[in-house]
């Protein structure tokens, strides 16, 4: 089942520098520049199996992942390789994190909506002042006991 799992983590020299040879460092993250799978991940063939990138750097420094367990990128950037992107949890945590984006992105769509209905709001209390109805406003002003004698 676990086609994942490298056979064996520890990476040598060697290994690490064909690794780093095929990664580029965009900002905090180290993308990985070499094949990738359907998902975004970088994979590598590791002694004749084809692994994903990011898992076997992570189980050289740590130790081979806990079954069940997934590996998580907190840069939400599948071919980033750097370790201190990577968080081990569950796919229920990973579920929870898709439904947060996806909760987030809703909102964010209801007030960029609720937005555009303002400046439409605003563009027509404009185009209604220019229109001469601001000269009358005016005129109320003018009359206001509040206002300069
Ligand atoms: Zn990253």
């Amino acid at each position: 089942m676990n086609d994942d799992r490298p056979p064996s983590p520890v990476l040598t020299d060697k290994d690490i520098d064909r690794l780093t040879g095929k990664t580029e460092q965009v900002g905090e993250c180290t993308v990985w520049t070499g094949m990738r799978d359907k998902d975004g991940y970088g994979r590598i063939s590791w002694r004749g199996r084809s692994v994903r990138v990011h898992r076997l750097v992570w189980e050289h420094l740590h130790g081979p992942l806990p079954a069940g367990t997934i590996l998580r990128h907190t840069c939400d950037n599948p071919p980033c390789v750097n370790p201190e992107h990577l968080q081990p949890g569950t796919h229920k945590e990973n579920a929870e994190d898709r439904e947060r984006t996806t909760v987030m992105l809703r909102h964010l769509d209801a007030r960029v909506s609720r937005l555009e209905q303002e400046m439409k709001l605003m563009r027509e209390t404009l185009l209604a002042k220019s229109n001469g109805k601001a000269v009358r406003g005016l005129s109320v002003n003018v009359t206001d006991p509040w206002g300069p004698p």
